[in-house]
C-alpha cells in the first residue's frame, strides 16, 4: 500500500494537514497518548479485549444487509452496513470503548468528552459506566435543550453533564471547554474525542478504532458477492464513520469512496456544513484542515438538520485523501436527507439517523447514474429513533393532536 494512503507520519501529518496545534501544556500529554496508543495497538491482549467487547457488548460484527427493495428503487445493488444495530444505536461506541480501554490502561480514573447532539456523550458515558470511570461531558446549553433526552440518558449512566454557555453555546464551545478541563486535569484524565479530528494522535487513533467497520464490510461483501464493491458511501461530520468504512478499501483503487456532507438550506455561508464545497485550509481545534471561515479567518456558523454533521471543520485525513484523488466528497440538502430518511423507512422498514440519511438521499438524488450491476455499500452509521421528534411535524403530529377524541 502506498505510504501516503496509510498516514499519518510520526508527527501526525497527512500531507500538509493534521499535526498538533495545541497549547504548550498539551504537547507532552499528547505525546504520551500517542505512545500509549501505539503500544496498545500492537499488544495482543489489548486487541483481544477490544475485540471481545465489540463482539459481546456492542454486538459485532454488524450485518451487511442486502436492501432489495431500496436497490429496486435506486436501480443498483445496495448493501447497508448496519452500524445502527450497535449498542447505543450508532458507530460511536466503537471508538468510545477503544479510548476508555486505553484510558484505563494508562491509569486514568476520569474521562471527559464533548458532545453536540449527545450521541458521542452517550457512547462515552456508556463506556465509562462499563469500566467504572468517572465521566464528565461538556455540552452547549443550546444543544442540551435540543437534545434533552440524551442529557437524561447520560445522567442515568452516571455522567456529569456540564452546560457550556460561551458563544453560540453549541459543539465548538463545548470542545474548547473540554480542552480547558483537559489542560487542568491531564494527569488523572483522558479526553475521549468523538471523531477523526483534533490534534495527533486522535485522527489516527479514532480511524483505527473505527476501521473494524470496513474490515467487516470487506469480508462480508467478498463472502456474499465474491467481489469488491464499486462504491462506498458514507455521511461525513468529523468523518469517523466514513474513515472507518473507507480505510480498509483504500488500496483497492477500483473502489470509489464518496463522503456526503450536510448541504443544509443551501451553500450560502451559515446555512450548511459543506467543508469540501466551501471551506478553506486553516487551523481549528488542534489540526490543520478544511474550515468554513470568512475572509478574516473567523469561523462561520453552520447549519444542518442533523446535529452530527453540523460542524465547521472536517477530519484532516479526508482532506489529504481528497487531494490525492482517492476519495470524493459531495453534499445534499436537508430536504434530500429527509427524502432519504423516508425512502429507507418505506422500502426497508429501517429508520436511519438523519446523518446516515444524507448518504441514502444522495444515492436517490443521483439515481439516474446507477446501473443494475453497480455494487454499492452504504454505511448506515446510526438509527433514527433520536430524530423522530424532529420530523414529527412533517408527518402530521400537529394534525393528530388536533383530532377530536373518538
Ligand atoms: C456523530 C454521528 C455522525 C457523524 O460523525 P462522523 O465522525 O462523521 O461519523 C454520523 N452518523 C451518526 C449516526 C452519528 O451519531
Amino acid at each position: 500500500m502506498s505510504r501516503a494512503l496509510t498516514g499519518p507520519d510520526r508527527r501526525g501529518h497527512f500531507g500538509p494537514y493534521g499535526g498538533s496545534f495545541v497549547p504548550e501544556t498539551l504537547m507532552a500529554p499528547l505525546e504520551e497518548l500517542t505512545e500509549a496508543f501505539r503500544k496498545a495497538w500492537r499488544d495482543r491482549d489489548f486487541r483481544r479485549e477490544f475485540q471481545q467487547l465489540l463482539r459481546d457488548y456492542v454486538g459485532r460484527p454488524t450485518p451487511l444487509y442486502y436492501a432489495s427493495r431500496l436497490s429496486e428503487e435506486l436501480g443498483a445493488k445496495v448493501y447497508l452496513k448496519r452500524e445502527d444495530l450497535c449498542h447505543t444505536g450508532a458507530h460511536k461506541i466503537n471508538n468510545a470503548l477503544g479510548q476508555v480501554l486505553l484510558a484505563r490502561r494508562m491509569g486514568k480514573q476520569r474521562v471527559i468528552a464533548e458532545t453536540g447532539a449527545g450521541q458521542h456523550g452517550v457512547a462515552t458515558a456508556t463506556a465509562a459506566a462499563r469500566f467504572g470511570l468517572k465521566c464528565v461531558v461538556y455540552m452547549g446549553r443550546v444543544d442540551m435543550e435540543r437534545q434533552a433526552l440524551n442529557v437524561v440518558r447520560m445522567r442515568i449512566l452516571g455522567a456529569e453533564v456540564v452546560p457550556v454557555t460561551a458563544g453560540q453555546q453549541t459543539l465548538k464551545e463545548a470542545i474548547s471547554e473540554a480542552m480547558r478541563d483537559w489542560v487542568t486535569n491531564v494527569r488523572t484524565t483522558h479526553y475521549v474525542l468523538g471523531t477523526v479530528f483534533g490534534a495527533h494522535p486522535y485522527p489516527w487513533m479514532v480511524r483505527e478504532f473505527q476501521s473494524v467497520i470496513g474490515r467487516e464490510a470487506r469480508r462480508q461483501i467478498l463472502r456474499c458477492e465474491g467481489r469488491l464493491p464499486d462504491l462506498l458511501v458514507a455521511c461525513v461530520g468529523g468523518g469517523s464513520n466514513a474513515m472507518g468504512l473507507f480505510a480498509p478499501f483504500l488500496r483497492n483503487r477500483t473502489v470509489r469512496c464518496i463522503g456526503v456532507e450536510a448541504g443544509g438550506r443551501g451553500l450560502t455561508p451559515g446555512d450548511h456544513a459543506a467543508r469540501f464545497a466551501a471551506g478553506r485550509p486553516g487551523v481549528l481545534q488542534g489540526a490543520r484542515t478544511l474550515v468554513l471561515q470568512d475572509d478574516d479567518g473567523q469561523i462561520l456558523p453552520t447549519h444542518s438538520i442533523s446535529a452530527g454533521l453540523d460542524y465547521a471543520a472536517v477530519g484532516p485525513e479526508h482532506v489529504w485523501l481528497h487531494e490525492l484523488g482517492r476519495t470524493e466528497y459531495t453534499w445534499v440538502s436537508d430536504e434530500v436527507a429527509v427524502q432519504g430518511f423516508e425512502l429507507l423507512a418505506r422500502t426497508e422498514g429501517i429508520l436511519p439517523a438523519l446523518e446516515s440519511a444524507h448518504a441514502i438521499g444522495w444515492l436517490w438524488q443521483e439515481r439516474r447514474r446507477w446501473k443494475r450491476s453497480d455494487l454499492i455499500i452504504v454505511n448506515l452509521s446510526g438509527r433514527g429513533d433520536k430524530d423522530v421528534h424532529q420530523l414529527a411535524d412533517r408527518f402530521g403530529a400537529a394534525a393528530v393532536h388536533a383530532e377530536p377524541p373518538a
